[in-house]
């Protein structure tokens, strides 16, 4: 039960914490999402800014320097002089220190010169081909050739010896005669090596990924690819949904910028921002994926419920700690308590047993080893009440004992509200010196085994009894005759003939002939002393279960079963003789004597009441017959009384 309680106590707290704990730990995760999403957008937008800013930086000093070398009127002469002195190595070789001096000082991979007259092609090594025109290699130099723009940036392989076909960011410029003809096309070369770190060193920093492609999709520089392979960057990422968007967007001035989901398996989503490139025609994308993030915050997530577990689980251990403690402290209380109960009650009884009515049989240790003591080991309880009421109960209380006890009454008397019974009887243990006992009963109905139970407490009081029944015959008798008093007299008499109707019995009413005399002559103490005598000669007439009262003064009832009426008058008889005789007392004699009138039970009456005054009916015709004698009644005694 206690165990019970325990565990519901246990279950019940986990509950509302992991409750309190779930709901704190989802909506910290929520917030954390949110802010995390914040995060990522910022993140994205500033890394793509910070490069676009960086390669814009990266761009503009080629193009300038690339400007001033098409500017310089050094190399508007040289190229004048090409016509005449083009053959010339000592022409050539200051054309290629002319490049390499640029190349040296801005440590370029390549610096190259395309005249537009011969369209040899020079760079820091001296004259290095033709670019004659329908090669698509060449294609680059005519198409920016007829532009109408003042420089061009393009992509290519860098076809120079040496140059190992390196993918290269070319800067064009075209080169001016003053009067505005197109006499030549300088640049220089950036190896696209140096956009690549660019790229990583962002993506390590902002762990996104970066890259540029080209206005068909293809990878042109990331950090995995470069331009050798053809990688188109939607299908790598599985983003063709967003193809169109991303490759409409021509705006070099601001970026757009999307969420695109993750797969359906997963709750990743990634946030991409775009940036377009106007003077590579290429765009700068920067995407930056939830995956880290969700895997971080459900990493959080664990260690938050590895931590309420950790938390539940302290204060289960706590709660039954304390509980435990508690319910060891209160159940020793109680059992100190019950030590005591028992102890106290012990003291006031002699023997307390427990009986299950519902299952009649016996319900505790001891009162199982009753049972045997009493030779019903293992019988049903209302056998060994009987056993008990036969072998040690005197006779007259065996009827009610069992009566009383019985599973029957026991019922009824819970079903009617009374939940006490008790019952007071005499018991023998050696089977003749019987003493006084009573039973104390408490009736009630155990859940625990859905039955009425029933404790009994006997207890010893034989001595209280006898001083009680002492009592109650010292109220009922006459303190100077020792005879019955009127009421006591009355009531034995009614008793009597209640409990026996079908019996016969003699009512006698005896009174003191001429008493008056007695007390005149010798004082009241002599006539005490009389009466006392009176009453000796009555009882000595008399049984035991007789009653023999003072009804009056000197006035006396005896009443006796008797057989017949014959039987009456020859008691009657014997006791005028008995009482006719001389009373003596300190030296003073008086002669005594008696008169008596008799009644019958039934015939001339039922109780007390009745008997009188038929009996004394009779006793008037005694006394006025001339006393010392006896007379029945009849029915006709009102006018003419019989006399003997
Ligand atoms: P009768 O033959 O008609 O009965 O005449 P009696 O003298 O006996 O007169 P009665 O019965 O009418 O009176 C009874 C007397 O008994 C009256 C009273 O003084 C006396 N008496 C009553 N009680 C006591 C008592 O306790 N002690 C003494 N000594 N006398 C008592
Ligand atoms: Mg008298």
């Amino acid at each position: 039960m206690k165990n019970n309680i325990l565990f519901k106590t246990n279950v019940l707290v986990s509950v509302i914490l992991v409750i309190g704990f779930t709901l704190i730990a989802v909506l910290g995760y929520r917030a954390n999402y949110n802010a995390y999403l914040v995060k990522t957008e910022q993140v994205a937008s500033l890394a793509n800014e910070g490069i676009y800013y960086q390669l814009s930086t990266l761009l503009t000093k080629p193009v300038n320097i690339s400007q001033t070398m098409a500017h310089d009127s050094l190399l508007a002469e040289l190229l004048a002089e090409e016509g005449r002195r083009g053959q010339e190595p000592a022409y050539q070789e200051r054309l290629r220190h002319y490049l390499e001096t640029y190349k040296e000082k801005y440590k370029y991979d390549s610096v190259f010169l395309v005249s537009s007259a011969s369209t040899n092609y020079y760079n820091f090594n001296g004259l290095d081909r033709r670019l004659p025109q329908g090669d698509p290699e060449n294609d680059w130099y005519y198409n920016f050739v007829n532009s109408a723009e003042e420089y061009s940036l393009n992509v290519d392989n860098d076809e120079v010896v040496g140059a190992d076909n390196k993918i290269t960011l070319f800067v064009n410029c075209k080169i001016k005669n003053t009067a505005g003809q197109i006499i030549g096309v300088v640049g220089v070369g950036v190896n696209i090596d140096s956009l690549k770190d660019l790229l990583r060193q962002y993506e390590e920093k902002y762990k996104v990924d970066a890259c540029l492609i080209d206005e068909h999709g293809l990878i042109q520089v990331s950090s995995m690819y470069n331009g050798h392979t053809e990688a188109d960057w939607f299908k790598i990422n599985d983003s063709e949904r967003v193809r169109q968007s991303v490759l409409e967007w021509k705006n070099g001035k601001s970026n757009w910028d999307i969420w695109m989901p993750g797969n359906l398996q997963s709750s990743e989503k990634s946030y991409l921002v775009v940036r377009y490139i106007p003077d590579l025609s290429w765009y700068l994308l920067v995407k930056q994926d939830t995956g880290a993030m969700v895997a971080e915050l459900n990493e959080k997530l664990w260690q938050t419920a590895g931590l309420i577990a950790v938390v539940i689980l302290i204060i289960i251990l706590i709660i039954t700690s304390v509980i435990k403690k508690f319910n060891t402290k209160m159940t020793r209380l109680l059992e100190e308590r019950q030590a005591l109960f028992k102890e106290a009650t012990e003291k006031i009884y002699d023997n307390i047993y427990e009986l299950n009515i519902t299952k009649n049989c016996a319900a505790s240790k001891k009162t199982e080893l009753y049972f045997e003591a009493m030779g019903a080991k293992d019988c049903p309880y209302e056998e060994f009440l009987r056993a008990v009421a036969s072998k040690q109960l005197k006779q007259e209380f065996r009827e009610g004992y069992v009566r009383t006890f019985t599973r029957e009454n026991v019922l009824h008397q819970l079903a009617m509200g009374n939940n006490y019974l008790q019952y007071e009887f005499m018991i023998t243990e050696n089977g003749s010196d019987y003493f006084w006992m009573r039973i104390d009963a408490y009736i009630f109905y155990s859940p625990a085994d859905a039955s009425v139970h029933m404790f009994t407490y006997r207890k010893n009081i034989d001595e209280e009894k006898r001083k009680e029944l002492e009592n109650l015959r010292k109220a009922a008798t006459d303190s100077m005759t020792g005879a019955y008093t009127r009421e006591a007299t009355e009531q034995n008499i009614n008793w009597l003939l209640a409990a026996n109707p079908n019996g016969s019995y003699c009512f006698f009413i005896i009174d003191i002939d001429n008493f008056k005399q007695a007390n005149d002559l010798y004082g009241h103490i002599f006539g005490d002393s009389c009466i006392k005598q009176f009453v000796q000669l009555l009882k000595s007439d008399c049984r035991e279960q007789d009653v023999v009262g003072r009804i009056g003064g000197d006035e006396f009832v005896v009443f006796s079963s008797i057989s017949d009426a014959e039987s009456a008058e020859r008691k009657a008889e014997r006791l005028c003789r008995k009482l006719n005789t001389v009373c003596e007392d300190s030296g003073n004699c008086w002669q005594m004597a008696g008169s008596i009138g008799i009644a019958l039970a039934p015939q001339d009456g039922t109780n007390f009441k009745e008997l009188y005054a038929k009996a004394d009916k009779a006793l008037y015709v005694t006394k006025k017959r001339g006393k010392n004698g006896y007379t029945l009644y009849q029915e006709d005694m009102c006018g003419n009384k019989r006399q003997i």
